[in-house]
């Protein structure tokens, strides 16, 4: 927690679900076209054309809102905000506004986002997404030009804005954790597509000039760009320099955060009603029909996993934080019902080898495991073929070539010696090798430990340790 910090967010989540735009039909998958190629004349903005409503999108959005903890009004409107920016063809932007009574699809919200802490969301809005500027050298800096392309411009976009209440950058990061495992599990916006995720973070000090952050590609940087900037605003308030309202860019290689512009009021984008869509009258039975065909949420999956399956809640988190992960450990199960010994696996050695860089496609990606390795994997260590430090080994090399577990087993030898007459042998020759040791465990239990990681250590970690135990403290009594 730090003292006079306010920081609120507006995050922008593309329904990557939907197949359309929002007011035209172009495709709403315009990733990997040429550029301009998936536009027409409503999308590009010329005249005489006119914005049709997709419905779907008003659904998904409805859903997200009510997920938050939103109210969903009766009726909405559409507003234009008027700024002049080259990735908007109409030099307005059709987005929603709270004004006369008429509200954005969701207002109110409250969201709980650890145990404890609770997010309020001002409002989520519908709006549509803006064109792409390109910059070929990657970095705007070093443009002498700058591309468009329009094949994003009227892509449906959700935004959701916070009320400026947190106060830690750590926070964010787990807040916005929640919202991305949300909207995945809502199967509203696929969050591993490049771009589908932006957010905005806007942060101030004791009462100074808020600071706009944008540009931010991952939600790790959005922490790392909060912390930057405010010890860059309490360095400048301690050395009495003015803090400016400003937008700032996120510098992704330098790590630092740089002047973009003075940002726009509220009242310079001058909002008033799009003349060419008529209010909504979205009713109660569209209210209802919402909650009623709503897919099961991170929280109620996780009281799930916790009741049906007697997870830790610790180890439920882990998995609900990321829906692609909770879907892996479930698909495993069902192969093999082992729900404790399983997820022990996925949370404390699978995730190990997990690339948790943002927004790089399936987390998974780069490794070759599939549920039923998981699955398999838990079964050997289960019926005692395994033991854990093997199956570790084992883990290990999936990942690298999606061999079955068990061939693995088999092929590297790693079975593991339950033949109580071989493990005698070998508690044998540890008692004649290590005579005070042997003298020692009869007073002292933990010298006996100390006589089975000898036998362990010459069967090459193959015998079974249960047997291999109960084979010395039966000799150790015997010999007393
Ligand atoms: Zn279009
Ligand atoms: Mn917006």
């Amino acid at each position: 927690m730090l003292l006079g910090v306010k920081i609120g967010l507006e995050i922008h989540c593309q329904l990557t679900a939907l197949r359309s735009k929002l007011f035209c039909s172009c495709h709403s998958d315009y990733r990997g076209e040429l550029p301009n190629d998936n536009v027409c004349p409503i999308c590009s903005g010329l005249p005489g054309s006119l914005p049709l409503l997709n419905q779907r999108a008003v659904e998904l959005s409805g859903m997200v809102s009510l997920a938050l903890g939103c109210t969903v009004p009766d009726k909405i409107r559409f507003y234009r905000k008027n700024y002049f920016y080259p990735d908007l063809p109409k030099n307005f932007q059709l987005s929603q506004y709270n004004f006369y009574g008429i509200s954005s699809i969701g207002v109110d919200g409250k969201l709980d986002y650890t145990g404890s802490k609770k997010a309020v969301i001002r409002r989520v809005q519908l709006e549509e997404d803006p064109g792409r500027l390109v910059y070929e050298t990657g970095t705007r800096d070093t443009n002498f030009y700058t591309l468009i392309d329009y094949n994003r411009a009227g892509v449906s976009l959700i935004e959701i804005v916070t009320e400026p209440d947190f106060t830690d950058p750590k926070d964010v990061r787990i807040f916005l954790n929640k919202i991305s495992s949300i909207i995945e599990h809502l199967g509203v916006c696929d969050t591993k597509l490049e771009g589908s995720v932006r957010c905005d973070a806007n942060v101030s000090i004791e009462g100074k000039k808020k600071v706009e952050i944008k540009n931010v590609n991952s939600f790790k940087d959005v922490e790392k760009a909060l912390t930057y900037e405010i010890t860059r605003q309490k360095t400048m308030s301690i050395h009495d320099i003015e803090i400016k309202a400003e937008t700032r860019h996120w510098d992704d290689l330098r790590k630092i955060t740089k002047q973009a512009r003075t940002k726009e009021e509220e009242q310079d984008y001058r909002y008033f009603p799009e003349p060419d869509i008529p209010t909504i009258v979205l009713g109660n039975e569209f209210i209802s029909s919402l909650k009623e065909n709503m897919p099961e949420l991170p929280d109620e999956r996780k009281v799930r996993f916790v009741t049906d399956y007697k997870l830790s809640e610790h180890v439920a988190q882990v998995l609900i934080d990321n829906k692609e992960l909770s879907d892996f450990f479930e698909a495993s199960v069902k192969i093999y019902s082992s729900p404790k010994e399983i997820a022990n696996w996925i949370v404390t050695d699978l995730m190990g080898f997990i690339d948790d860089s943002e927004h790089k496609g399936s987390i998974f990606s780069g490794l070759k495991i599939e549920a039923k390795h998981i699955a398999d994997l838990a079964r050997l260590v289960d019926q005692n073929i395994i033991n854990r430090s093997t199956a570790k080994t084992i883990l290990r090399q999936i990942t690298k070539t999606g061999e079955m577990p068990s061939q693995l087993a088999a092929k590297i030898n790693a079975s593991k010696i339950d033949d109580a007459g071989v493990i005698a042998e070998a508690v044998e020759s540890i008692f004649v090798r290590e005579k005070s040791a042997v003298i020692d465990a009869k007073t002292n239990p933990n010298a006996a430990n100390f006589l089975l990681g000898k036998v362990m250590q010459l069967t090459k970690g193959k015998a079974d340790p249960k047997i291999a135990l109960n084979l010395i403290t039966a000799k150790l009594t015997e010999s007393n």
